[in-house]
């Protein structure tokens, strides 16, 4: 028989590189312990054995014995047994998954207590009952919701009837008797809603605790959380059990978190809160006001060295900012969690730049330390505060960003609203991780209580949501549905303001403004510049190097001028979709009727001759802008009804019309136009390659257009590069057609060097793209409709209706309009790169469709080896950074190999 897989590691034995196993906390406990940092002794059961669990429902065979040996090891390392009735040792069981989940899973302290060791932990701690009723007390209320889910409000009711029969609001008031009375409450709460007695027995608490830790990774808020960070939902949590060390055993003992940089702004520096006498979760809990960490120096100078000296220790380690979690048990300091610490956008990039700066790591790195979302919140704009609005409140500024909206004081009102549309800011006196569907759906958070470590602000953080936490002045009363700040009330549906970079919050609206690093961008800021903008200056290098690394070239969809001219001052490096439809809106839309309804080939010939010129100056304008750059324009693709009136309006005026005997003339001719058009699947049918074949000199008109701007450009000296592209080709046939026409004409025309290219965005084009290469000389993947046509459902008629079923069940990750679908429509991609290049090896390739501007979606165009990637304007940044990553990417696989 095999034997049994290893499903525990003593701390000793693990290390920071095997997180899949042993979770982040797991495996960065065991780096810390080989660090020689001081971490109680410990060991982690295996993500392993947590999947074994929730698949088959008991614990693997094997598991048992080993945690049996495991414990026997930490029982003599603390010279304490489990369970022993005077010399107790305690542990902690908690979760710890491959990616952080802050709050989502559950931790049970103080396991090993029971009626009999309460007295012997008491000896222990000096004669100190007060504390092991306290730490007893707070077993009961872990245990007993994490394992057995009895409602954690009837425990906090029982806590606040003993402070109020105190006359206490501070649970430190409550004394030895008054917490034992708690204990005794307590169980009865327990046995009431449990329907058993409180475990007396050590071990079985901890084997409880550790099935519960595996539970929670199925916890609903835990799924949700998962859904929205994009973590994989079978990776399954691993389960540390640490040796218990106390922060509540008086004023020489508390517990804490700390950065080793501000998470906000990447400033250096200590940003930390700490609690006297406390326990674990009182810090992020806010349960207490918790003290800046620098006042630890005046309360425990030794233990705040050491704690330094740690800091810089695991960041020089680590090579990245850190967070940590800390105890300190009767002026002896423990660590007790280090992780890479999570950051804001802003503090990502300044970061970046300063670990360079440091020499810790490299531009290659840095540019792997930031992504393209990141990029993206920072493009976002900003309070404009020239007319001095005068702060309600001044909170922390937890998470940046400008955030406006409707006040709403519980989740399920902020997700009812915001399903109606409207914009909503939570407010909670804290938050948790009840809260967490209504932080998603909000614009953004405040919170009356807790700092930049709090639920709110944590969780703000990694959606990259606006959040203020810890407005002291505010008055929250979430069953009213209002707060009060000095005598002014908001209530549900007040417009309110805040700014998670200041912390400030603001009655009413306040106005917004571009963003810094978007007029860096625009070249309204000169990042060499002294005293510029730190975030300014650390974006302005990593770009720099991402274009310096970077295969894809990247362009932008664009089509006007304007357009062009911003996109290019955002580094497009030319057009690789110029729609030409919008060119027949507007005044010229009756250009497009008299062309529809022309009963002979002179009226339609008419038409089009006006056209013409509109066309061509269209073109040379946009020709201008990207002057020295390529610009891929696409023969016009929709269906001509969608330029006409709709049937609905047309009827009512001819209805009108006969009503007053009036002739309804071109109005008729046009409703029986649409008529005659009127497609029951317009997205399938006369578009595209199709119009130009059914509709005699439509296409030739455009391509003329093209060429003579091209030649009236190059003759006043610019440097034109057109390439003219046929929209939804399916059969090499079509492709040819049109492009024999064009040649003639461009030859015609003089206009030199224009390439002609086709749309890859129905299946049966990848599929035949061997065929189709031979009469193009680029390809631009269309990805929207190839990935409408692959899967057979059309994006504006599925995304309301069953898209957040589907990836409810898991059938997508994320809406494949998002982001590209790999394995189908990328195998398409794929499939049309590789026989493509066969026929036609100097083929150029790119892609136009949105997924262009998608992060994820660039990576994979630049793994198939397209030439570019192209997307609107506002994403080129976005797309020369994840093009540059991408490339860095696979240097260092191909290294690793
Ligand atoms: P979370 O992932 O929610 O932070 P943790 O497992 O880190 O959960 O534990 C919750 C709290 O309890 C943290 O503040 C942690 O520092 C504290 N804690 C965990 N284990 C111990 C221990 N062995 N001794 C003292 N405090 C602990
Ligand atoms: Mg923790
Ligand atoms: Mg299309």
């Amino acid at each position: 028989m095999a034997a049994n897989p290893v499903y525990v590691y003593d701390f000793v034995e693990g290390n920071k590189d095997m997180a899949d196993l042993l979770g982040g906390k797991g495996a960065n406990l065991a780096e810390m312990t080989n660090l020689g940092l001081p971490v109680p002794p410990g060991f982690t059961i295996t993500t392993e054995a947590c999947r074994a669990y929730l698949t088959t429902g008991h614990e693997p065979g094997g598991l048992r014995e080993q945690v049996d040996i495991h414990l026997t090891a930490l029982e003599e390392a603390r010279g304490k047994r489990l369970g022993e009735a005077t010399d107790p040792l305690l542990v902690s069981v908690r979760s710890g998954a491959r990616y952080s989940m802050p709050g989502m899973m559950e931790t049970v302290l103080n396991v090993g207590l029971n009626d009999e060791s309460v007295a012997g932990l008491a000896m222990q701690a000096g004669g100190d009952e007060r504390f092991a009723w306290d730490s007893y007390r707070r077993l009961i209320q872990m245990f007993g919701k994490t394992v057995c889910e009895v409602p954690g409000e009837e425990f906090e009711h029982a806590l606040d009837d003993a402070k109020r029969a105190r006359g206490t609001v501070n649970d430190l008031d409550l004394d030895a008797a008054d917490l034992r009375a708690l204990v005794d409450a307590y169980k009865k709460i327990f046995a009431k809603h449990a329907g058993r007695e409180f475990p007396q027995d050590a071990r079985e608490q901890m084997d409880l605790a550790i099935r519960a830790v595996f539970d929670s990774w199925h916890a609903e808020r835990a799924v949700l959380y998962r859904r929205q960070e994009r973590i994989p939902a079978d990776l399954g949590t691993a389960v540390s059990v640490v040796a218990m060390v106390f922060g509540n055993l008086g004023p020489d003992s508390g517990t804490g978190v700390a950065f080793t940089r501000d998470p906000a702004s990447g400033t250096q520096g200590i940003y930390g809160d700490y609690l006297a006498n406390a326990q674990g979760e009182d810090v992020v809990a806010g349960i207490r006001n918790t003290i800046p960490l620098q006042e630890l120096e005046r309360l425990d100078k030794r233990s705040y060295d050491q704690l330094l000296g740690i800091m810089s220790t695991l960041e020089n380690h680590y090579r990245d900012l850190c967070d940590i979690e800390f105890t300190i048990e009767r002026g002896k300091l423990w660590m007790l969690q280090t992780r890479v610490g999570k950051r804001t956008a802003a503090a990502a990039f300044i970061i970046a730049g300063q670990l360079v700066d440091e020499g810790l790591i490299d531009l290659d790195e840095a540019i792997l330390r930031v992504n393209g979302a990141q990029l993206g919140q920072l493009m976002f704009p900003r309070f404009d505060l020239s007319d001095e609005p005068k702060p309600l409140a001044k909170g922390v500024g937890a998470s940046p960003g400008a955030a406006v909206g409707k006040a709403v004081f519980d989740a399920a009102s902020a997700i009812e609203m915001a399903k109606s549309g409207e914009a909503v800011i939570l407010v909670r006196r804290e938050t948790n991780p009840d809260d967490l569907a209504g932080m998603i759906a909000a614009q953004g958070i405040l919170t009356s209580r807790g700092g930049k470590t709090s639920h709110a602000a944590v969780v703000a953080r990694g959606m990259g949501k606006t959040c203020v936490s810890g407005a002291d002045a505010l008055e929250v009363d979430t069953r009213k549905k209002k707060f009060t700040v000095d005598g002014t009330t908001i209530v549900e549906g007040d417009v309110i303001s805040i700014d998670g970079t200041t912390g400030r919050v603001y009655v009413g609206e306040v106005p917004v403004q571009p963003s810094e690093v978007v007029r860096y961008f625009e070249g309204d800021l000169d990042a060499d510049q002294e005293g510029v903008d730190p975030l300014v200056s650390a974006v302005h290098r990593i770009m720099a190097h991402a274009d310096a690394t970077r295969r894809l070239r990247v362009r932008t969809n664009a089509d006007t001028g304007q357009d062009a001219a911003r996109a290019r001052r955002f580094g497009a490096e030319g057009i690789g979709l110029c729609r030409t439809e919008h060119m027949f809106l507007g005044e010229r839309r009756e250009l497009v009727e008299r062309l529809i309804l022309a009963r002979t080939e002179g009226e339609r010939q008419e038409a089009l001759d006006a056209l013409l010129p509109l066309q061509r100056a269209d073109f040379v304008e946009i020709f201008e802008a990207m002057d020295g750059l390529p610009v891929t324009v696409r023969l016009i693709d929709p269906p001509l009804h969608e330029f006409l009136p709709s049937l609905e309006e047309l009827a009512v005026s001819v209805a009108v019309a006969h009503e007053r005997g009036e002739n309804a003339g071109k109005a008729e001719a046009l409703l029986a136009a649409v008529r005659r058009m009127h497609e029951q699947n317009p997205m399938l049918g006369l578009r595209g390659v199709r119009l130009g074949l059914v509709i005699p000199g439509l296409f030739a008109m455009q391509v003329r257009a093209i060429a003579e701007a091209a030649a009236e450009c190059a003759a006043r000296g610019g440097s034109p590069h057109p390439e003219i592209m046929v929209p939804l080709v399916g059969a090499v046939q079509e492709l040819e057609t049109v492009r024999a026409e064009a040649e003639r004409i461009i030859a015609d025309t003089g206009a030199g060097e224009v390439s002609i290219g086709t749309m890859i965005e129905v299946p049966r084009a990848a599929l035949t793209s061997g065929q189709i290469a031979e009469a193009a000389e680029f390809f631009s993947f269309g990805t929207n409709d190839l990935t409408q046509m692959a899967w057979g459902f059309s994006r504006d008629d599925v995304e309301g209706a069953f898209f957040w079923r589907y990836i409810e069940l898991g059938i997508f990750g994320i809406s494949p309009f998002e982001s590209i679908d790999r394995d189908g429509v990328g195998r398409l991609v794929r499939i049309a790169v590789d026989e493509g290049r066969v026929a036609r090896p100097d083929l150029k390739v790119g892609v136009c469709g949105e997924h262009g501007g998608d992060p994820e979606s660039v990576h994979f165009f630049h793994e198939v080896g397209l030439d570019y990637v192209s997307c609107s304007p506002f994403r080129v940044p976005i797309a020369r950074l994840e093009a540059g990553r991408a490339s860095v990417e696979t240097a260092v696989a191909s290294d690793s190999r």
